[in-house]
């Protein structure tokens, strides 16, 4: 980068090149990543404070033949601005519903199973269609463990109405949702006031930062605000012991991070899962 002798930088032509071209590759890849098979999933424990797993968070996970491993946060991000996302978020649906099945045969004993849904997954017009679809042909209403759907904020108002409607109309299919990476958006406040949700997860960042007296009050304030909304809490990243017993203290419902685990393959989750 070179300045321009004003405050702001001008990025080389060349670089801007690079960049724009290893998106647009990142974009034809990712196409065919479903058919290649090189889209995965993997499973991150939910503990009570006790260390019992009750539940679980879907992740994404692509292997790339070209790319190697390339992060969600990248390709989840491709997919939502090509419109990919509608493809490949009902592939992660099935697999997950797949393997809830699975583990309803095992009897395995788990009361909660979490997958992520982009809004713009969420507010496609076919979104409830799909799910219903999905939910008669694994016969997901006689599952015990409970699905819940991890959404993050929508920005303007139209999408808020649509969102509540959808909301309403799939919990008549038993599933609740979950307030993703709260804390982090603008309108957080008024948002969980309106959304009929279920569950609400405090974002990775504030736990990162526990430390700090100020945003330890916030985290305490949000608990709060959730115990008095009946909503239950989730932390997300808890990496270290004084995390957890921090938020203990708090009465937080359920932890999730690398201090029990990471997110695992289907088949270590089973392991973990037999002494659980
Ligand atoms: P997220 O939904 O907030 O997921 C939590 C992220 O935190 C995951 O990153 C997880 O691996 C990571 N994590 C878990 N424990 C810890 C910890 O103790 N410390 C730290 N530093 N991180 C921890 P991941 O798997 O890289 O996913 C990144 C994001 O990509 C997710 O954030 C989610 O927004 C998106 N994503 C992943 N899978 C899917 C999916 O199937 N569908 C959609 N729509 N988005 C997905
Ligand atoms: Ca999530
Ligand atoms: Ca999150
Ligand atoms: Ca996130």
């Amino acid at each position: 980068a070179k300045h321009n002798g004003r405050d702001d930088v001008i990025i080389f032509n060349d670089e801007l090149c690079r960049v724009i071209e290893e998106k647009l590759q990142i974009e034809r890849l990712l196409h065919f990543a479903i058919e290649k098979n090189e889209i995965f999933l993997q499973y991150q424990p939910q503990t009570t404070c006790k260390n019992k797993i009750i539940g679980c968070e879907v992740l994404a996970r692509w292997k790339s033949a070209q790319l190697g491993m390339v992060s969600p946060e990248v390709f989840i991000a491709v997919a939502e601005s090509t419109g990919y996302i509608i493809e490949l978020g009902e592939y992660i649906l099935e697999e997950s519903i797949k393997t809830l099945q699975r583990w309803e045969s095992m009897h395995m004993n788990l009361h909660q199973l979490s997958v992520n849904i982009s809004m713009r997954q969420l507010l496609n017009k076919d979104f409830t269609i799909t799910v219903k679809r999905l939910f008669e042909k694994y016969n997901v209403a006689d599952f015990k463990t409970k699905l819940i759907f991890e959404i993050t904020e929508t920005s303007t108002s139209e999408d808020l109405k649509r969102l509540i409607s959808i909301i309403n109309e799939l919990k008549k299919y038993n599933i609740q949702f979950s307030i993703d990476d709260f804390g982090t958006g603008y309108s957080s406040l008024s948002y969980i006031r309106d959304i009929p949700a279920y569950e609400l997860k405090i974002d990775k960042s504030f736990i990162a930062e526990l430390d700090d007296k100020r945003q330890a009050s916030l985290v305490k304030s949000i608990i709060d605000i959730s115990k008095n909304l009946n909503l239950r809490i989730v932390a997300e990243g808890v990496e270290a012991q004084e995390q957890k017993d921090f938020l203990a203290n708090l009465e937080c419902d359920l932890y999730q991070g690398y201090l029990f685990s990471k997110p695992l393959l289907k088949e270590d989750f089973e392991k973990l899962m037999q002494n659980n």
